[in-house]
């Protein structure tokens, strides 16, 4: 389970600090699929990123599979977030002269799963299959398409069989149909994998794939 509690933050700047979340609290269980909608600016990416312990919250705690991340040590807590938690960005964030086999991998660099290669080779090969990338998977992000890129990301994101899948505008640069091919992807995906689903966008049309849907609205989260 990921459960939020209290949690509220402030950026704290040279003209004083950034009020961005008061009182925020939620519970995703195993096999949710949560959409978090809201305009530009009103705090769904420092959400998913405390959610995601790349943050921390100024008050309130996260706890993901019973460990509150924020307590661990900062080489723990990356160990955590390698093990626990899969990120998907608006921006595919693949690195450019890798292939899309190697740029899936990546996170098994630093793993401390114990795999041995052949068997994350064929963990990555069967994402990119799931991601419907096969034929793809020796080709840089360069010849791959913004679509084919994201589904990649996501194929990345579930390398480690993290707990919990969280995207921050997963569709927020592609054109219609690849956006749709994508919310197609998340929904299977979540269903396949029995991964907790966390979408943060501003798309109606994404939102509405998902079983629960939420508004951050000044700086509280309301169930729609
Ligand atoms: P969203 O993802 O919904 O567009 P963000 O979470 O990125 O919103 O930002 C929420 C608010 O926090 C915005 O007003 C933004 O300017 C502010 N903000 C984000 N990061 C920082 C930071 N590092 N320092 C100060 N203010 C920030
Ligand atoms: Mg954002």
């Amino acid at each position: 389970m990921l459960i939020a509690s209290h949690l509220s933050k402030h950026y704290a700047t040279a003209r004083g600090p950034v009020p961005v979340l008061d009182d925020v609290s939620l519970e995703v269980g195993a096999g949710d699929a949560v959409a978090i909608m809201g305009p530009s600016g009103c705090g769904k990416s420092t959400l998913l990123y405390i959610l995601g312990a790349l943050e921390g919250p100024t008050t309130g705690t996260v706890s993901l599979d019973g460990k509150d991340p924020n307590a661990l040590s900062d080489v723990e807590q990356s160990a955590f977030r390698n093990e626990h938690i899969g990120f998907v960005f608006q921006d595919h964030l693949l690195l450019p002269q890798l292939s899309a086999l190697d740029n899936v991998l990546a996170p098994t660099l630093v793993s401390r799963s114990g795999k041995t290669e052949s068997e994350r080779t064929a963990r990555a090969r069967d994402l990119l299959a799931a991601v419907g990338l096969s034929s793809r998977s020796d080709h840089r992000p360069g010849e791959l398409s913004g679509g084919e890129r994201q589904r990649v990301a996501i194929a990345r994101a579930l390398i480690e069989a993290p707990s919990v899948l969280l995207c921050d505008e997963p569709t927020g640069n592609l054109d219609r149909a690849s956006a749709e091919a994508v919310a197609d992807l998340l929904v299977s995906i979540q269903q396949d994998h029995q991964v907790m689903l966390v979408v943060v966008t501003h798309s109606q049309v994404l939102a509405s794939r998902f079983a629960r849907t939420y508004e951050l609205n000044e700086r509280v989260l309301v169930g729609r």
